[in-house]
């Protein structure tokens, strides 16, 4: 780089410093900032747009350009020249500007007379922000250094408008971060909360993106990296013969923290004048940029590692965001781009709401908040660029909705809905002892699945009779190592304490298909869902499955014990489990264990192909539970996970109540006790029609048991088995429309 730019850079950044330092605010500023660059770069125009909603850029100072069309002229993202390097986030520099691809003719700015164009993004950390132009007369292209020099100008820019130094009138000068935001995902976990956002991950504010001693910035700069090298180095020890892929990471993480091109771009950024913090966020915001354009997912996952890394470096330099929790808002919602279980269990019940940018609905993450009756949108574009620290947000869980900094009329839409389900709580909490008997005296169990430690607390909140499902998986899945036998035995201790004499039905470690333990191979499978999972990889893997059976049968201690094995497809693997079982009894006996006052050894009917076992199968189980979210996915062939298809089939389609029928059919022959644990069993129609078909016990999330028991008890399930019958004779290919018409009769 020549030396002359750098120090006409250096010039430019110590003048826009003392601007920032000035007292002049919004317009004011703004005008002054386009005149120093002008001048600075030697160009007649110096303007800057600004975003003033999502798609729309406007005009909001300018030097050169006519004055009257300052917060007049207006563009489209991709409209003109400068919605062109607004919509791609990449330089736009031509020496002859009409003739460019795009060029938008805008006679209101008189910009006719200018052939040369320069146009860089305004952006921050991957948030558009606007777009910073020059223009001059003379047609010439614009050298590199001079593009550089007007990048590192926009990168100050978007600092200074974060730090809200263009406030003023207009919307398109308004505060960023004040203005009310409506914004969509996926729900994830219904109910509604409102509250004040703690980003779990802060944003780390730039407070001096400039600064006059480039030697200082540079000795700064290379401190913290070899803080960030040595961090690195100490976290690969400490994972050194654990797991490869996250070994690989941190590999990753190494060859970054040592890349000679990183660091010469950052020092590069620190002898224009920048601070040893804005070159660091300048390359990120370049790394982000491309990662919108990267779609090789290893390319993306790299660049995803960079950027992790540069927020440690911004963490080390501002000493920002190194937070403990302790200092969390009144009614938190916690935002972030992602979160592992781990960290949301460390918050627990603490969060209001849960907002991710990222996340899925199988995740793990949705497991736990799941567990946790916690409101979660997942998939919220933009949502942790948006939110600050402390804003005022609402969730609404139930159609995936989030209000950040709503408008009066929007939360009290959203409060009124959080006093209905008040309400409805108080309504559900006076039924909580009452036995599920409906009006025509059928007596139905309701029990819960669960799953976490945090569960336990609503086996006497919620009124469930029993733990019809307990994923044990869970707590294999939160953890970074394969628990010890002595610690899962302390665990199920701890939930046959909690259920005070009360049923649990431990399900053995379902693991496969969405559900990766970090700590173990992975084996890449075409099809996971119908790949190597639950008892299939149990019986494969004889130690974990003997492990978890001891630590089961040492928990129950003299105690009745439950045991069930998931995703049971064919008889024997079922006869083969329980020989297992029986071994290990034996074994426990010889080492002088107490062994269980009773015990009981159940199957998971998730295939369709169990259904049609021989008799001596439902002889032999000592009880049965439908599965219903992998049934139902198999009798359909309709993927759970997939949003494409997974609410295709109704659950009240006629072919699935039938095969339901039958199932109960040939549970009811061999007198074999029947249950029914997947989602559908807590959603108060679906339990209600499950009910009808013969099902007497229900397994659900603790939240549903009050809704689902509300219906019941007002139900006459003789006269719903008629109308059931009714729409089947018809020849409906759903039950739903003739249940529904019958409960709104029934009012
Ligand atoms: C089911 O498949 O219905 C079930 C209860 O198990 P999981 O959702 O854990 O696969
Ligand atoms: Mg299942």
């Amino acid at each position: 780089m020549a030396d002359g730019t750098e120090t006409e850079s250096r010039k430019l950044l110590g003048r826009l410093r003392e601007e920032m330092a000035s007292e002049a605010a919004g317009q004011e500023r703004l005008d002054r900032i386009t005149h120093l660059i002008a001048d600075s770069i030697r160009a007649e125009v110096c303007s800057v747009y600004l975003f003033r909603d999502e798609d729309t850029l406007e005009l909001c100072a300018t030097e050169g350009l006519a004055p009257e069309a300052v917060h007049k002229t207006r563009m489209r993202m991709g409209e003109g020249l400068v919605g062109r390097v607004a919509q791609s986030g990449k330089v736009v520099n031509t020496p002859d500007a009409p003739s460019a691809k795009g060029f938008r003719y805008m006679p209101e700015t008189g910009e006719e007379r200018f052939s040369s164009f320069l146009g860089v993004p305004v952006q921050r950390l991957g948030e558009k922000l606007g777009v910073l132009v020059v223009q001059s007369r003379e047609a010439r292209q614009f050298s590199a250094d001079e593009v550089y020099a007007l990048e590192v100008v926009a990168m100050v820019l978007a600092e200074m408008a974060e730090l809200g130094a263009f406030v003023g009138e207009g919307a398109a000068l308004s505060p960023l971060h004040q203005q009310s935001v409506q914004l969509s995902g996926g729900p994830a976990q219904e109910g509604y909360a409102e509250g004040h956002v703690w980003l779990h991950e802060p944003r780390v504010v730039v407070t001096n993106p400039i600064a006059d001693d480039p030697h200082r910035e540079r000795e700064r700069l290379n401190e913290a990296v070899e803080e960030l090298r040595v961090g690195v180095d100490k976290m690969l020890e400490i994972s050194q013969g654990g797991d490869k892929e996250q070994l690989q990471v941190l590999e990753a993480y190494r060859m970054f923290a040592n890349s000679k091109g990183w660091m010469r771009r950052m020092e590069e950024d620190i002898a224009l004048g920048l601070s040893a913090e804005a070159a660091v966020e300048k390359e990120q915001s370049q790394a982000r940029a491309r990662m919108g354009q990267v779609t090789d997912p290893y390319l993306r996952e790299r660049l995803a590692d960079l950027d992790d890394l540069s927020n440690r470096l911004l963490r080390i330099l501002t000493g920002q965001g190194n937070t403990n929790g302790s200092d969390l808002p009144p009614d938190p919602i916690l935002i972030a781009r992602n979160i592992g279980p781990g960290d949301l269990l460390e918050y627990g019940r603490s969060l209001k709401g849960i907002v991710l940018e990222e996340g899925s609905v199988g995740s793990h993450a949705t497991i736990v908040a799941r567990a946790l009756a916690i409101p979660l949108v997942v998939h919220v574009g933009r949502i942790t660029t948006e939110a600050l620290n402390g804003d005022h947000i609402l969730v609404d869980g139930d159609q995936g909705i989030v209000h950040l900094r709503p408008e009066d009329t929007v939360a009290n839409a959203v409060r009124d809905k959080i006093a209905m389900q008040a309400k409805a709580q108080e309504r559900y909490a006076s039924i909580r002892e009452t036995p599920t008997v409906t009006r025509d005296g059928e007596r139905i169990n309701l029990v819960m699945n669960a799953g976490l430690m945090a569960d336990l607390p609503s086996l006497n909140n919620s009124g469930a009779e029993g733990v019809g499902l307990f994923r044990t998986e869970l707590q294999f899945l939160i953890r970074n190592q394969m628990p010890k036998r002595s610690e899962l035995v302390t665990q199920y201790q701890r939930v046959l304490d909690a259920a005070e004499g009360k049923r649990v039905i431990f399900r053995t470690l379902d693991i496969g298909s969405d559900k990766v333990l970090p700590y173990m191979k992975h084996v890449a499978e075409p099809n996971p869902a119908l790949g190597w999972r639950a008892i299939r990889v149990g019986l494969d893997k004889r130690g974990v499955m003997r492990m978890q059976l001891q630590a089961l049968l040492r928990a129950a201690n003299g105690r009745p014990l439950s045991i069930m094995f998931p995703f049971v497809a064919q008889a024997d693997e079922f006869y083969e489990a329980r020989w297992e079982v029986n071994k290990t009894i034996e074994r426990e006996k010889r080492l002088g264990h107490i062994l269980p006052e009773t015990l009981e050894v159940g199957a998971m009917l998730e295939t369709p192909s169990l259904a049609f076992a021989p008799q001596k199968f439902f002889d032999e189980v000592d009880f049965v539970s439908v599965g219903g979210n992998d049934l139902k996915q198999f009798f359909f062939a309709a993927d759970r996970e997939n949003e494409l298809v997974r609410r295709r089939y109704d659950t009240l389609n006629v072919s699935f109540l039938s095969f339901i029928a039958q199932i109960v059919e040939r549970c009811n022959s061999s007198n074999t006790p029947l249950s029914f644990c997947g989602e559908d069993a807590g959603r108060p129609v679906e339990a209600l029609c499950l009910a009808a078909m013969g099902i007497r016990t229900l397994s659900m999330r603790p939240a549903s048991i009050g809704p689902v028991k509300s219906v019941l008890l007002r139900a006459d399930l003789q006269s719903l088995r008629k109308i059931i019958a009714d729409a089947r004779h018809r020849g409906e290919q759903s039950v739903r429309p003739a249940v529904m018409e019958w409960l709104r009769n029934q009012g």
